[in-house]
């Protein structure tokens, strides 16, 4: 809870702190989410201060990394003049860097009801102790007072519960920062967009500068209501009511997962919830003021798999997640059968009760195909469309929102950069003036009372990668010998000398990942003996002989001979040991180039 000394101060933002300077313009800087859908990251700043909007990530799926995350050096580098995280909701892209990074900041996470049950449970997993550490919970319309800003957190319908925008405002201009939201009249749990704050925001000069959601710009039709999919998949139940049902759709989306629940109940169907992350979200929802007494009855028609697996097809409805055809994700452990109690087959139709997040095309084809090779029917939104509805706004809704805040600039969020370039120029058809295409690392200044924006710097961001335990940056060596790794093969060869050069062992030849036949597997070992032979013959005594040419002779006369022979660039690492001596094996990328 605030304490009074800040509750009084909501209501006068300019108490004696700002007499000295005010300055006339704030700094925005996006530091994530303009490059991919996901890894949102966004720093306000006013005079010395700062804060942050979102702290996600983005999953990946390339060379052993899922997860990649903003840049988070700059703010690191702000030590105590970052003030606050805001959290606009709880999605990963939103959400799901906070519990990797928020240790290494001196400051308290500000987040809604919601929002902040999902992330204590993600730092239960760390050895960060959410008990002592500052999660503020917020309330929508009750603004909060942090250094130089005034935040209110404001209502909008997305497909997560308690999303919320930023309405930040300083003594140098106002922003609205909103999240991801849509339009939905009845989004059956959670709240709708409030457009009468916003309205009234709109109505009392606007916001010199409106940062908005870009992922749908360049869809024309209007977002369904969940409501919609609640009754198209109620038909979809009852067309297929001598087949098991497993719908499949994102954790996050509470309101879904309890209308989906409700109709199991109403076709006199078991629950089966296949995928941890589900029940994460519903033990989030039972510590906040959305669970109610249906949630109750709903939770308790759920039974666990083993149960659900014996029982006859048309007595079950299964919940599972992975839409996205992530690896390892339930819906592809269930598409590939290696769930321990379901298998399916002819008795099963799967719904995808979800949207293709861009990206993920190829991964959620390749699921669908093993499927159909199981022989397994599905639905997706190209065949039903009211089967899912998205979370984000299209060009109407972009349009009302432009209509109640009547903002004076516009910076695009969250969307690739079509997507963005879209946004911007749909912004200034509909008349405003001051837009910007912006890209991660960029420091905009907006400026009080016109709006007006300059970029005036950009700091060179790079992504990190969650490798293992570890969070290193996207472009490291590592990463890159990886790639050259996975894509060109590995080579190791490894022999011993005496000090006068002469070769004293057998030479080791270990070849990974590069194809060859025996014959040429026969040339190849033939050719690398012959080419140690010839650069130990050229080699003259002597440490520095070996440590500095040998050892770069060996590998070019190798990288040549694999060019030739197979077309490829494999990784080559090279031991060479003298009896007496030691040296170092430098291995690098830069060797292979
Ligand atoms: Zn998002
Ligand atoms: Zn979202």
């Amino acid at each position: 809870m605030l304490n009074k000394k800040i509750q009084s101060e909501i209501n006068e933002p300019s108490s004696n702190a700002h007499i000295h300077r005010t300055d006339d313009h704030i700094s925005v800087m996006p530091l994530g989410g303009l490059e991919q859908i996901g890894a949102n990251c966004t720093l306000i700043g006013y005079k010395d201060s700062w804060i942050m909007v979102d702290l996600g990530i983005a999953f990946h799926d390339k060379l052993g990394i899922d997860v990649i995350t903003p840049d988070i050096s700059f703010p690191l580098s702000l030590k105590n003049k970052l003030k606050g995280i805001f959290i606009t909701h709880a999605h990963e892209d939103h959400i799901g860097a906070v519990h990797y990074f928020w240790s290494r900041f001196n400051c308290p996470v500000y987040l809604t009801e919601f929002s902040a049950e999902v992330l204590k449970q993600k730092l239960k997993s760390r050895t960060f102790d959410p008990e002592t550490s500052r999660i503020i919970s917020v309330f929508p319309r009750s603004p909060i007072l942090v250094d130089e800003f005034k935040v209110e957190f404001i209502s909008v319908a997305h497909s997560i519960l308690g999303a919320c925008g930023l309405y930040i405002q300083t003594l140098g201009g106002s922003l609205f920062h909103t999240g991801d939201w849509k339009v939905d009249d009845n989004p059956l749990l959670g709240d709708k967009t409030d457009f009468e704050r916003l309205s009234e925001i709109g109505n009392n000069g606007g916001v010199d500068c409106l940062l908005c959601d870009s992922t749908n710009v360049l869809v024309l039709e209007d977002a369904g209501s969940e409501s919609d999919v609640k009754n198209s998949l109620d038909k979809l139940i009852t067309k297929y009511k001598n087949k098991r049902i497993t719908i499949t759709c994102f954790a996050s989306n509470v309101a879904r997962i309890e209308a989906i629940c409700e109709l199991a109940q109403k076709h006199n169907r078991k629950v089966v919830i296949i995928g941890r992350s589900i029940y994460r979200m519903i033990d989030a929802v039972t510590e906040t003021n959305y669970y109610t007494k249906n949630f109750k009855r709903y939770i308790d028609n759920i039974v666990p798999d083993e149960q659900g697996a014996s029982m006859s097809p048309e007595q079950v409805l299964m919940i599972c997640t992975g839409s996205q055809g992530e690896a390892k994700s339930a819906m592809y452990r269930l598409a590939r059968g290696e769930n321990r109690f379901i298998k399916l087959g002819k008795q099963d139709v799967v719904l995808f009760s979800s949207k293709v997040i861009p990206g993920n095309e190829l991964s959620i084809r390749e699921m669908q195909n093993s499927l159909i090779q199981m022989g397994v029917n599905f639905v997706t939104s190209d065949f039903e469309p009211d089967i899912h509805v998205s979370g984000h706004p299209n060009k109407n809704a972009l349009r009302k929102m432009y209509d109640s805040l009547k903002p004076k600039a516009l910076i695009p969020l969250h969307g690739d950069p079509v997507m963005l370039h879209a946004h911007k120029d749909f912004a200034e058809e509909c008349g405003i003036k001051n837009t910007v295409f912006a890209v991660s690392g960029d420091i905009i200044t907006v400026h009080k009372g016109d709006g007006v924006l300059k970029k005036l710097h950009h700091r060179n961001v790079v992504y990190n990668a969650l490798d293992g335990k570890y969070i290193i940056p996207i472009n490291s060596n590592c990463l890159m010998e990886r790639t050259f790794m996975s894509t060109q093969g590995h080579i190791s060869i490894s022999f011993v000398i005496d000090q006068y050069n002469k070769l004293i062992s057998n030479t080791d030849i270990l070849i990974r990942g590069v194809f060859l036949t025996p014959n040429l597997l026969s040339t190849v070992r033939k050719n690398i003996l012959s080419i140690i032979t010839n650069q130990l013959a050229k080699a003259e005594m002597g440490e520095s002989v070996i440590n500095g040419n040998l050892r770069r002779d060996l590998q070019n006369d190798v990288k040549q001979l694999f060019s030739k022979l197979c077309d490829k660039k494999p990784v080559i690492n090279i031991h060479v040991h003298q009896i007496g001596k030691t040296f170092k094996n430098k291995f690098s990328n830069e060797e292979v180039l």
